[in-house]
């Protein structure tokens, strides 16, 4: 993702050498080899101007199409507390053997060199990330990288309410919490465990120390949740919730079939149809999911149309899995081991390269839905959402 022209404008102050003042005439001198900036006659050009001396973006995050990676996604753990039906088979998966598993330390060494070359954002997932033990203290020393503007966490919620305070305090800035229906018998069924009340007291934990939005997931199953959706947006009233509405995947071993998915546009009409003063909100840049305010509600509703309409175009995720492998796309099964490498002892530069080639082999796009569920992909506990 490009920096955002006041970001580039900083920039260009601190490497110059200069300050600016309204007339736009530097306080000092440049630096040698380092362009002057505007005069007043050439304001208008302003905008081209910062355009043209952004600090380039890391070529080893930028893919043949130009798409910036800036958002690395890391999965701390394979383990989960809960059996969510979409997304681990009922027998459960093969667990890779500890010691094949990054330590704590071989994270912060690729989370470091992410960062170094323009990830600014970080988000931690799993299997459930909150169960790894040393999660607080991963949080704090990411929180130590300068650079990540962003940590944020995708979590079940089962161990929120109880972590949060620290995890805040470590520097944990946005939040993601699943949660598929509101009713607890319900809950039980989807999840395969208890813990209906552990999440709803998590996400009233995060409103409370003041996280907002606080993003909820809900993967919306027919037959299964898609008669809860008008409950779930109606919490968004009084909340500041990001209700997202995920539409069902396809991974191995979770049974998906065409049937069961709600797509974007169903679940839109049927929303519109009670709130039809809906309106759409601006899309953000790299942003995955397509956001709607309701007049008068505090919070909003999102869909994630992974499977409808795809996203790829402006995609910036890259993954790193449990083992240690980068993954260029949810939906690619192509992987390549930074684990190994960084066993073998490569040198950052070696890293990069690696890292460089597997951005560089990045598709233009995931192939389509039905493909999609043809395709030969890890279950969704062991891509990390
Ligand atoms: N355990 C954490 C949690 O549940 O939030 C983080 C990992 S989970 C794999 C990340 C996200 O992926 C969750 O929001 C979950 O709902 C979503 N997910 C899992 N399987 C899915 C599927 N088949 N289709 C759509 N979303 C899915
Ligand atoms: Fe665990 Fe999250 Fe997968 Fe549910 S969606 S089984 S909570 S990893």
């Amino acid at each position: 993702m490009a920096a955002q022209p006041a970001f580039r404008m900083l920039r260009w102050l601190v490497r110059s050498g200069t300050r600016g003042c309204s007339s736009g005439a530097p306080v000092t001198q440049p630096r040698p080899g380092v362009a002057p900036p505007p005069t007043r006659e050439e304001l208008p050009t302003r905008l081209q101007y910062l355009r043209e001396h952004a600090a380039p973006f890391s070529a080893f995050l930028t893919d043949s199409f130009g798409r910036q990676h800036s958002y690395l996604r890391i999965s701390l753990t394979e383990k989960c507390n809960l059996r969510c039906r979409y997304c681990m088979p009922e027998e459960g998966v093969p667990l890779t053997p500890r010691a094949d598993l990054l330590t704590t330390e071989e994270i912060l060494i690729l989370a470091r060199l992410f960062v170094k070359e323009g990830v600014d954002k970080i988000r931690l997932t799993g299997g459930e990330p909150l169960i790894r033990p040393d999660v607080v203290d991963i949080v704090a020393r990411l929180h130590q990288l300068e650079g990540l503007r962003t940590i944020g966490v995708t979590t079940n919620g089962i161990n929120l309410a109880r972590l949060l305070p620290q995890l805040q305090k470590a520097g944990l800035g946005a939040i993601n919490i699943s949660l598929d229906t509101l009713v607890p018998a319900k809950f039980e069924f989807i999840v395969r465990r208890k813990g209906f009340h552990k999440v709803m007291e998590g996400i009233h934990k995060a409103i409370e120390l003041g996280y907002n939005p606080v993003k909820v997931n809900c993967v919306v199953m027919r037959g299964v949740n898609e008669d809860e959706l008008l409950d779930f947006v109606a919490l968004a009233e009084g909340l500041p919730l990001d209700m997202r509405f995920i539409e069902y995947m396809p991974f191995d071993g979770n049974k998906w079939n065409f049937k069961k998915m709600v797509s974007y546009k169903e679940m839109l009409d049927t929303i519109q149809q009670r709130w039809p003063e809906l309106e759409t909100l601006p899309e953000e840049e790299s942003s995955t999911a397509k956001a709607f305010k309701i007049p008068g509600f505090q919070g909003q509703v999102s869909f994630i149309t992974s499977m409808s309409e795809n996203f790829c175009g402006t995609c910036n995720r890259l993954r790193i899995t449990a083992d240690g492998n980068l993954k260029v796309c949810l939906f690619g099964n192509s992987e390549v081991s930074l684990r190994d490498h960084l066993r073998a002892g490569a040198s950052e530069e070696e890293l990069l390269s690696i890292i460089g080639a597997a951005v560089g082999r990045k598709k233009r796009q995931h192939a389509g839905m039905f493909n999609i569920a043809q395709m030969k992909n890890r279950p969704m506990i062991l891509i990390g959402g």
